[in-house]
């Protein structure tokens, strides 16, 4: 999952982004309104996090923009305390949810959690598909209740797959989500990490649709 900060504070924009980073995403930064509607237009983000104050652009102005060229990424902004009104033109100009400063960084996780969650459809923290289950909360997946060791890279491959259940993936779509902009982006990696993945699942889930990608199913019942 890519999270994209638009904060100009560079010590919260650190914060907020060190904080995403140990739970498991990946994250891209932008300091002012331009960079981060250049970033939120033309990269595939699973959600942005978006502070109101910035230069450049202010923050309503980048998300009415995103939204009326059709983007529908998840956006939290950042909002002033006691600033109502900034919160009722952020949810009018097409904000998913709203965090007013000061915030705990605990309650920026959950929320973003959530919304990731929801834009994929699913109601609660955990995922399950048949013997698999992930816990976004937690980054910890499970078959048949035995836990899975596996690197950050490697959840977030299954948790991507997860999120999207029964939908092909292709691997480019995987690169854009798994690595930030910098990464030196190589789709024959993805394979490499589905082996590796399979292996380590030991049930045979992430089926190869030839030529498009991968999709979840749940392993079939034995005959009989
Ligand atoms: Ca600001």
């Amino acid at each position: 999952m890519r999270v994209l900060v638009v904060e100009d504070d560079k010590d919260l924009n650190r914060q907020l982004g060190d904080a995403l980073a140990d739970a498991g995403y990946v994250v891209d930064r932008a300091f002012d309104g331009e960079e981060g509607h250049f970033l939120g237009d033309t990269e595939p983000y699973d959600a942005i996090i978006l502070d109101l104050g910035l230069p450049q652009m202010d923050g309503l102005s980048v998300l009415e923009r995103w939204r009326r060229d059709g983007r529908k990424t998840p956006v939290l902004i950042l909002t002033a305390r006691d600033r109502w009104s900034d919160k009722v033109a952020g949810i009018d100009a097409g904000a998913d949810d709203y965090v007013a400063k000061p915030f705990h960084i605990e309650e920026v996780l959950a929320r973003v959690r959530a919304l990731i969650r929801r834009a994929a459809g699913h109601a609660s923290s955990e995922i399950s598909c048949g013997p698999l289950r992930i816990d976004t909360k937690t980054s910890r997946a499970t078959v048949d209740g035995a836990p899975l060791k596996l690197t950050s890279l490697e959840f977030r491959l299954l948790a991507y797959l997860m999120h999207h259940l029964g939908e092909v993936i292709s691997r480019t779509e995987l690169v854009e989500h798994l690595y930030d902009q910098d990464f030196d982006r190589d789709s024959n990696t993805i394979e490499v990490f589905v082996g590796r993945l399979r292996k380590k699942m030991g049930v045979d889930m992430i089926e190869t649709i030839r030529g498009m990608g991968y999709r979840i199913r749940a392993p079939e019942a034995p005959a009989g």
